[in-house]
């Protein structure tokens, strides 16, 4: 029994990074009970969006896990994954030196390490700035928001093993700007990483607002975090005093766990961010779906999309769980995004396509699709873009 686990781990493992020693996660928790109405007294911007009522709900099965309502999901079967694992000819070729990483995926330091009086200063507009893998720190209409931080070295439970990150974070919690709101996708280890909870929590405790998925808030505050929200897809909340900006749950075709025993407890998804002058969506880790039509229909178009890109090789392996980059433009055009940002790549190892194809094979799908390929860009690591600024 013991091998069959150890297999089993490793497998996993090997698909995402996933094996913990410690159960975390609950059911149990007290969660905010929103309506699944847009049209709430506290969201002033009711009137520009409405929640249909034929949209996707999520779903649970028998035992009480998460389930996929999308006929686009397949979980891969174990022959899948042990081919995957054993036979798959791994393509990243990462280089190990150093001066060639550095010429080809340069890290860079943020602007709001020597401009701190800038961070916030965007008007109308809304700057974007790329902090590797999915953490994403978006300023607009006067809140800054931080997506999926992940500031650790390995995205894993144990900081001895597991996948490691070929390009470190391009500044540390310590170093960031005031952050109001940290939104997170679900929990496996390269988008939930309890370092940096921590570290967040210790930095700014209660004044940081922490928005999670339905089924996370126990672990939250085993963390120490108070400030947080779980919520179910379609449901809304707001930074406490700031009920001009929605923060909405909204679906994504994924699954989620973190040790061998909680497969699918907590739920997944996508952010969608609504201010009174710019729209943000979050899409977190995801396969294509029809979950984007419906957010676009309910919540476009969006001034700043950031999408998966990368981790995507093999097809058969990954298809129902990571975009590749033809169906990462599917996303941008479901949702009606202005500008999309590529992130999930250039980090971490988790796949199997060179390290340095997403952002080419993206420019010819948003060519081969008809769009602007200006519209759909890819940062350096650190690097930061402003949009609409008036
Ligand atoms: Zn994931």
């Amino acid at each position: 029994n013991t091998e069959v686990i150890n297999l089993y781990s490793f497998l996993i493992a090997r698909m995402h990074p996933h094996i913990c020693k410690k159960k975390h996660t609950s059911l149990q928790g007290e969660r905010r009970n929103m309506s699944h109405s847009s049209d709430g007294p506290s969201c002033p911007l009711s009137k520009s969006f409405r929640v249909d009522q034929d949209v996707t709900r999520s779903r649970r099965d028998n035992r009480g896990c998460f389930v996929n309502p999308w006929s686009t999901w397949k979980f891969p079967s174990n022959l899948t994954l042990l081919r995957f694992c054993l036979l798959d000819k791994d393509n990243s070729n990462i280089p190990t030196c150093k001066e060639v990483l550095d010429r080809e995926l340069p890290v860079l330091e943020p602007y709001f390490i020597q401009d701190p009086q800038e961070v916030g200063q965007t008007a109308m507009g809304l700057r974007v700035t790329w902090l590797g893998h999915a953490s994403v720190l978006v300023e607009m209409d006067d809140l800054v928001v931080l997506t999926d931080p992940v500031f650790s070295q390995r995205a894993s439970p144990v900081q001895f093993a597991g996948p490691k990150r070929f390009r470190g974070p391009p500044c540390s919690v310590d170093q960031l700007p005031r952050v109001d709101a940290v939104l997170i996708s679900h929990s496996h280890y390269d988008h939930l990483d309890v370092n940096s909870v921590m570290a967040l929590n210790m930095r700014f405790g209660k004044k940081l607002r922490w928005f999670v998925p339905l089924g996370l808030l126990d672990w939250m505050r085993s963390c120490g975090c108070e400030n947080a929200v779980e919520l179910d897809w379609w449901e809304k909340d707001c930074v406490p005093g700031r009920n001009d900006v929605a923060f909405f749950f909204t679906p994504s075709q994924h699954w989620c766990g973190r040790t061998l025993l909680d497969k699918n407890r907590v739920l997944w998804g996508s952010w969608t961010v609504l201010g009174p002058h710019n729209r943000f969506f979050f899409a977190g880790d995801t396969g294509y779906c029809t979950a984007f039509q419906e957010i676009g229909r309910c919540f476009g178009p969006f001034d700043l999309a950031a999408v998966p890109i990368g981790a995507y090789l093999p097809r058969y392996a990954l298809k129902s769980q990571h975009v590749d980059p033809e169906e990462a433009v599917r996303i941008h055009i479901d949702i009606q995004a202005k500008h999309s940002l590529g992130i999930h790549w250039g980090t971490f190892t988790l796949a199997c396509e060179y390290y340095l194809d997403p952002p080419v094979k993206l420019k010819e799908a948003m060519q081969q699709l008809g769009q602007d390929e200006d519209k759909f860009f890819v940062l350096k690591h650190g690097e930061s873009r402003l949009l609409n600024p008036s």
